[in-house]
């Protein structure tokens, strides 16, 4: 059984694809982005997933790669393309070489074009390729920088992808108009600058004139991706908090485990999220605690001490999810939701104050 996601990053409109062997649970992560590797290892957890490989299509000019804080993280093998140019990666594949993770395996065909290293990752059974910028939907990668060559772009296009099956899926590395996935034929058909019976000449005449801005994150992705995400001051960056021994959540906030909470209480401000009558009902609530209903926690910041982490608490841990993220995006720097509330909290049986009889 072959486990497949795909992700995306607003910010740089690029996809991002988890795939893993159902058995095994060997993962592999195809073009991941610095941002959002919190949210990547929260997924690859939550799914109880090993990630194996962080492997990148080409040297990305829009974003920075991932994989140096996933292999830091995770202890993933960084694999590029030995005509990437990158340093400190642990594998550089050739044209044709296998990476396998668990049972399954993606082929590395050299798909120069958008870049001179380019490469389209096939899986095992040609049902599915990753394009990276090479194929996009109804597009392609731009080829004026980065050792762009329209005529190369034609070949990888027309002589290897167009060369898999018709019914193979096709997944980009971007998309900017909402699309997910194409395929073999439907590209063939419908895309308006490699389509069938559109000549060398006609595709380098439109990409020569495309008149595309200059890609604003050039300057800082490019250095960064060529040490593969590896950041100027590594020891400072995409650090975790520290002040708790917080797990980050796929939804997007940081939570902490009750028992922790109770041995820490006096190094934290509690601030319980339910309604007045829950606070003093039958779970009553936890000694120290503030009550700020969620419905007025916008307006009742001020009695929020920012300079001391906040842990926000409801009944079942939802509502308060909610609180951390309100906070988060309030400026809190230190906050993070108590998993399972109150519930879980008596459940452990740990104390409470002001419980309804
Ligand atoms: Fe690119």
């Amino acid at each position: 059984m072959l486990l497949f996601r795909q992700l995306f990053d607003q910010q740089s409109s690029t996809y991002t694809y988890l795939l893993a062997d159902g058995v095994s649970r060997e993962a592999v992560l195809i073009d991941s982005v610095f941002e959002q590797v919190p949210r990547e290892i929260a997924l690859i957890e939550e799914l109880g997933l090993r990630l194996k490989l962080a492997v990148e299509t080409h040297v990305h000019a829009d974003h920075v790669t991932g994989a140096w804080l996933l292999r830091r993280r995770l202890g993933a093998r960084i694999a590029v393309s030995e005509k990437s140019g990158a340093t400190g990666a642990d594998i550089y594949f050739a044209d044709g070489e296998q990476l396998h993770f668990g049972g399954r395996y993606l082929t590395a065909m050299a798909t120069p074009g958008h870049t001179g290293g380019c490469t389209t990752f096939v899986l095992d059974d040609r049902s599915m390729a990753f394009t990276g910028d090479c194929v996009l939907i109804r597009g392609c990668g731009r080829t004026d920088f980065q050792q762009g060559d329209p005529a190369a772009m034609y070949g990888s296009v027309h002589d290897r992808i167009f060369a898999l099956p018709d019914e193979c899926l096709l997944y980009p590395g971007h998309d900017y108009h909402g699309s997910m996935v194409t395929s073999v034929a439907e590209e063939k058909l419908h895309n308006p600058r490699l389509g069938a019976g559109i000549g060398l000449d006609d595709f380098r005449g439109y990409m020569l004139n495309l008149g595309l801005p200059h890609p604003k994150q050039i300057d800082i992705a490019v250095p960064a991706n060529l040490r593969c995400g590896e950041p100027a001051r590594p020891e400072m960056e995409g650090v975790p908090p520290d002040w708790a021994p917080l797990t980050y959540t796929y939804a997007g906030f940081w939570e902490l485990q009750p028992g922790w909470l109770e041995e820490h209480r006096k190094d934290v401000q509690i601030v319980d999220v339910r309604e007045p009558d829950e606070f003093d009902g039958i779970l009553g609530h936890i000694e120290g605690a503030k009550l700020v209903p969620l419905g007025e926690l916008k307006n009742s910041l001020d009695v929020i001490d920012r300079h001391k982490p906040v842990v926000t608490v409801c009944r079942s841990g939802a509502r308060s999810a909610q609180a951390a993220i309100i906070l988060d995006a309030q400026g809190f720097e230190r906050v993070a939701n108590l998993a399972g509330g109150m519930l879980r909290w008596r459940s452990h049986r740990l104390p409470v104050e002001g419980v309804a009889d």
